[in-house]
């Protein structure tokens, strides 16, 4: 395919905040941006030339889309893949939707890294209640069940405590399709964020640490601390998975890292993330120009780290006392704030993030805590 150029239109399926941010730096490149999802009024949408509201079952909707715009990316990996089907009739869908496809279901996400020679979570399969007995008495007890589908930020997880407790547990998530994963004593979280153009061409942001609350994301501190062994093993994984995948696009990687420093896939995202969010202001290109270039046939931009950063997630808890303090959070000259444009800040909802720079990464780590905490001081 030839390279799509600035002035040209691109299409993203989804309309949260990964697709702002991908419009904000496709409009600065002069791309037009046309987003497509069921809302209005969305982060996307807000930035971009061109908000289609329909369902993402309307395949005509899907195909009117598709061809009006030169490439289809999206932000939201849980596109149907029929929608993904049909845009590709008329545009080049990147990553493929055969990459969603693998990792928007747990069972056929772990089912190719096993096949792949990958190192994941122990996991067992689960659609009967034999297979559940079968899989707890194999991988013991605490163990976490997940649903197959639409699986994020801790939705559809259960920690399956005891034997007698596991078909309650499974109830619970609605006897559904799901797995059940090993409960992993790790002693930090760390993801790679990866991008790979249409030539094959890889780069990627080192590992960045993750710290979750209540399973979703609240701090990211790039780079992380973690032997270089360590490091370098978790990029060569993740180049392996986006070779194997054949992604063109971003995809990330999160990692479980045990004690000794061994490591575990935990789960894929084939798109930018969460925390790659710091690459925006730390580094020579961000994910989301990267994901540009990548889904446009453009060669990739440098990924060199231009500072140690942390992230903290803004939640709509942050507003629960009114308004919050911009004030007391900007006067860090060295924190820059990034709001959604979500209209209603409900808790768990992420509104937002702030990230800090610093010459080492726990001085970001506390900058970003600390603005954040002033967000919430009167
Ligand atoms: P997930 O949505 O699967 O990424 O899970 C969200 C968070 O739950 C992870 O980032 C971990 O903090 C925790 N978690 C998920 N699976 C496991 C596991 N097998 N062992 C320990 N913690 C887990």
């Amino acid at each position: 395919m030839k390279p799509v150029y600035p002035g040209s239109t691109v299409g993203v399926l989804g309309s949260g905040q990964l697709g702002r941010m991908f419009a904000i730096a496709a409009r600065r490149m002069g791309y037009r941006v046309h987003t497509f999802s069921p809302d209005a009024d969305t982060p996307t949408g807000q930035v971009a030339d061109l908000e289609v509201i329909a369902p993402y079952d309307d395949l005509d909707a899907v195909r009117r889309f598709a061809s009006n715009v030169s490439v289809v990316t999206f932000e939201f990996e849980n596109v149907p893949e029929p929608t993904a089907r049909a845009a590709a009739e008329h545009a080049p869908v990147r990553p493929r939707g055969e990459v969603l496809h693998t990792t928007q279901h747990r069972i056929r996400e772990k089912t190719f890294l096993t096949k792949a020679g990958l190192p994941l979570t122990p996991f067992r399969t689960v659609e009967t209640s034999a297979d559940l007995a079968r899989a707890v008495a194999e991988l013991g007890c605490p163990s976490i069940l997940k649903t197959a589908d639409f699986g994020y930020d801790g939705k559809g997880q259960v920690r399956v405590t005891s034997a007698d407790q596991a078909e309650a547990a499974w109830t619970s998530i609605g006897r559904v399709p799901a797995v059940l994963e090993a409960f992993i004593g790790f002693e930090k979280e760390v993801s790679v964020v990866a991008a790979r153009g249409a030539d094959g061409q890889y780069a990627d942001w080192g590992v960045i640490e993750n710290r979750h609350r209540n399973h979703i994301l609240d701090l990211s501190i790039s780079p992380a601390a973690v032997e270089e062994s360590v490091a370098n093993q978790a990029r060569e994984i993740a180049r392996a998975v986006l070779e194997a995948l054949d992604v063109v696009g971003v995809l990330c990687v999160e990692f479980f890292v045990e004690p000794g420093g061994r490591l575990m896939i935990n789960e894929l995202a084939p798109r930018p993330h969460n925390s790659g969010h710091l690459t925006f202001d730390s580094s020579v290109t961000s994910q989301f120009e990267q994901q540009l270039r990548a889904v446009c046939g453009l060669p990739l931009g440098s990924t060199e780290l231009l500072c140690p950063s942390a992230m903290a997630n803004l939640l709509g808890d942050v507003w629960h006392a009114g308004e919050p303090n911009w004030t007391a959070a900007l006067k860090h000259p060295e924190v820059k704030l990034h709001l959604y444009g979500k209209l209603a800040p409900r808790t768990g909802r992420k509104m937002g993030h702030l990230t800090a720079l610093a010459a080492a990464p726990p001085t970001a780590l506390e900058l970003a805590e600390a603005a954040r905490t002033a967000l919430i001081s009167r």
